[in-house]
């Protein structure tokens, strides 16, 4: 098998929030998987396809984005624009998780219609991954008509979750949470709009469809621009122990308001990031490292927590197999170092100081996929690949 050695690693940010910091400076991986983490000299490094020096930078777990709207290869009708995949891998996503491919022209509400999108969008994705970019897709959005059923053919198809609950006919909580439950009942997974119409066509969904739902994740809880008032806010993340998505596209402060409830509750490992593009707010290729950034700094939470939003969280609340920097997990990675001329020490205070970080390289199944991002500020030190 294939391997790939990173070495000379400054900093490993784990994605766990249990341990953000791994002890180390080299990563070992064999094929699409991590095999060792530790100091270089105690490792098997002998043999390697591939050799990264990372010259003191920092190994964080690719990160996820944990809301998308996807329609057809690297194309958005939503403001036109070719690329938006391979600009937000620039960003240092190596994995996204569709939300509904609702921006589709003409995208069909009839069930046998809804069903044969979803299926078909899971296929293309599956299929296109533009440079090595995962992209889970095929995410049907409910309608009237649905019948327990056609849960079980989404699932036998290859289907593992839905798209906005509320962007289709369902608007009411007790009907959706009928469907939600069919859906988990057959291994599907739920995330619902929450707070107001995101454009002209959508609705409001209040804190009681929330909680009638009992969607898995509460997506963007923060707004999709529009959020609900603080109290529902509050009160989503006290009695709903599912999901709380924090999209960019959404209310930056009841973002804030969402994580510091969260941490009040000491369940921070409810807390995972997404964009929500593309949407009218437009495509935000560095829009996860926005939200650390954001939160980090606004939030009062240390960057190497911010990071676990945008990785290991979202990975173990989605049941990915990557977004973790441990042994067996998927070789996805993205390195970083503190942007040219930003403030503080390293590149963790630079982030709690409200900076983006510069990716210097993306690795995906263990394949160097990107060098220097041409989106994000230049990182001050940059990996290289020596052999
Ligand atoms: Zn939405």
């Amino acid at each position: 098998m294939s391997k790939l050695v990173i070495r000379n690693i400054g900093l490993i940010l784990s994605g766990d929030l249990a341990k953000p910091i791994l002890d180390g400076d080299c990563i070992v991986c064999e094929g699409d998987r991590i095999v060792a983490i530790g100091n270089g000299n105690e490792l098997d490094t002998d043999g390697a396809r591939e050799i990264v020096d990372a010259h003191g930078t920092t190994v964080a777990p690719g990160l996820i984005d944990s809301h998308v709207h996807p329609v057809a290869g690297d194309w958005t009708p939503r403001q036109s624009q070719m690329n938006w995949i391979e600009s937000t891998q620039h960003g240092g996503v190596t994995t996204m998780i569709s939300a509904g491919e609702v921006h589709t022209p003409g995208r069909p509400k009839d069930v046998v219609g809804v069903k044969a999108l979803a299926i078909a969008a899971q296929r293309c994705f599956e299929n296109f991954r533009p440079n090595g970019m995962k992209i889970i897709a095929g995410a049907p959005v409910i309608e009237q008509g649905m019948e327990e059923q056609d849960f079980k053919d989404l699932a036998d198809a290859g289907i593992k979750t839905l798209g906005e609950v509320g962007l289709g006919t369902v608007k009411a909580g007790e009907e959706a949470g009928r469907m939600v439950a069919w859906a988990r009942k057959y291994g599907i997974q739920s995330t619902i709009h929450t707070g107001g119409p995101s454009i002209p066509g959508s609705g409001l969904i209040d804190k009681d469809v929330v909680l009638a739902a009992d969607a898995d994740i509460i997506g963007h809880i923060n707004g999709g621009h529009t959020a609900l008032p603080d109290d529902q806010i509050t009160c989503l993340c006290e009695q709903c122990h599912r999901g709380i998505e924090l999209v960019h596209n959404g209310n930056e402060r009841a973002a804030l308001l969402a994580m510091r409830t969260a941490n009040e509750l000491g369940q921070l490992e409810r807390v995972i990031l997404g964009t929500d593009g593309p949407a009218g707010s437009g495509v935000q290729p560095l829009g996860i490292l926005r939200m650390v950034a954001l939160l980090s700094s606004l939030g009062d939470v240390p960057a190497e927590t911010a990071f676990c939003f945008a990785t290991g969280n979202t990975a173990r609340m989605r049941d990915l197999d990557c977004g973790l920097i441990e042994v067996g997990k998927a070789a996805d990675f993205v390195i970083l170092d503190q942007a040219q001329h930003s403030p503080g020490a390293n590149i963790l205070e630079s982030v709690q100081q409200g900076n983006l970080p510069g990716v210097g390289m993306t690795i995906i199944d263990g394949v160097v996929r990107l060098g220097r991002s041409r989106n994000t500020p230049p990182a001050t030190k940059l990996p290289e690949v020596v052999a």
